[in-house]
């Protein structure tokens, strides 16, 4: 993007706490809003008319308003929190960290659906990470009783194909994984209920007194170039064709590799329709998903890649699945991408290691 992005802040300018105290989220600036509305309209992955925003620092921060904003004191017992396994690390960490009374960790969502009772809620994380699949609630309706929080971090063009634009009560995004600025710390919720976004502003007025409000104009400014550019189609390659292709390329030669070392193997994702560049797609998720071939589920896959090839992914079992799996990030620099890639063409055996 050469210079397009830069931006310049003088030292006075953006000291106050406020932007918009007429707002329920009074310290988002509206710039910021203005920005996510046009992104989405532009990708179409997500329905923002008629809908709240909120900022916070990261989507990390809006997983944990969203929480206390679906939840209220005085029940009988917390209320279940949970998502259909492999289930992205961070929730039950997030969940239980602070031992809230409102609501606890309960697991995977396919468990809880047959044998759970009482309220939850349901995190739905499409595309899924670890596993990259697109995904609905699992947990069937039962009326009153449950929520539903969409994490939709990964709902972009060039990880997957936009099937349609998202239309849930509670959808939370972040510019972490849409242009990868996750340094900024910025995330948002589109949030269909006004009580709903009021509670979530709250907490995160409680908890941080507000979001950045440099990295929100940052982010605004950033999103606004991206957006400029596929209205007046002025670059050589628009913002999502580029960053798809790099995925596209790096999924091709993991792939490859994969195919050739008989060591792993990796998830087949179908083709599906995709609004956004009109086409029949392939997803490329953000990370490899790695399965041990051998039949035998002790091996600990992480180990292997750590002992061997020295490199760290992270264990199938902190997303509540067995340890044969092990995901590990594709959205590292060139350099780490094509160091994997070549350490990892030296395994060829699990047990043996080299
Ligand atoms: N949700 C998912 C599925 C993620 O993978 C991540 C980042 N790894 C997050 C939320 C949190 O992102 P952030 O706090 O940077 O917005």
């Amino acid at each position: 993007m050469e210079d397009k992005c830069t931006m310049v802040i003088s030292g006075s300018q953006l000291m106050s706490y406020i932007s918009d105290f007429t707002t329920i989220c009074w310290f988002m600036e509206p710039e910021f809003q203005e920005a996510v509305r046009r992104l989405h309209r532009v990708v179409g992955n997500a329905v923002v008319d008629d809908r709240y925003i909120v900022v916070g620092t990261g989507s990390t921060q809006l997983y944990q308003a969203a929480l206390y904003a679906l939840t209220s004191p005085g029940g009988p017992e917390p209320v279940s929190v949970v998502s259909a396994s492999p289930y992205y690390s961070a929730y039950p960490e997030e969940t239980d960290y602070l031992r809230s009374g409102l609501y606890k960790w309960a697991g995977d969502a396919y468990e809880f659906d047959k044998n759970g009772t009482g309220p939850y809620i349901e995190v739905v994380n499409s595309p899924n990470n670890p596993d990259g699949t697109l995904r609905e609630a699992v947990v069937k309706n039962r009326g009153d009783e449950g929520k539903l929080i969409h994490d939709l971090a990964y709902y972009w063009p060039q990880y997957t194909p936009i099937i349609r634009p998202a239309d849930h009560d509670i959808m939370t995004f972040t510019f972490s994984k849409s242009t990868g600025h996750a340094g900024s710390r910025i995330g948002w919720a589109v949030v269909k209920d006004k009580e709903v976004a009021r509670k979530m502003s709250k907490f995160i007025e409680m908890s941080t007194l507000g979001v950045s409000k440099d990295s929100q104009q940052r982010a605004a400014k950033i999103m606004g170039v991206i957006c400029d550019d596929y209205k007046n189609f002025k670059s050589d390659e628009l913002f999502f064709e580029h960053t798809r292709r790099v995925m596209a390329e790096r999924w091709e030669r993991l792939r490859q590799v994969v195919d050739r070392n008989q060591v792993f193997s990796l998830p087949k994702y179908p083709k599906r329709y995709c609004l956004f560049s009109g086409e029949l797609i392939e997803p490329y998720p953000g990370f490899a998903w790695l399965e041990a071939k051998e039949e035998e589920e002790e091996i600990d896959s992480q180990k292997v890649l750590r002992g061997c090839i020295k490199v760290q992914g992270r264990t199938g079992s902190r997303f509540g699945v067995a340890q044969k799996y092990v995901r590990v990030s594709l959205l590292s620099n060139e350099e780490v991408f094509n160091q994997f890639l070549e350490r990892l063409s030296t395994i060829n055996s699990i047990s043996n290691g080299h």
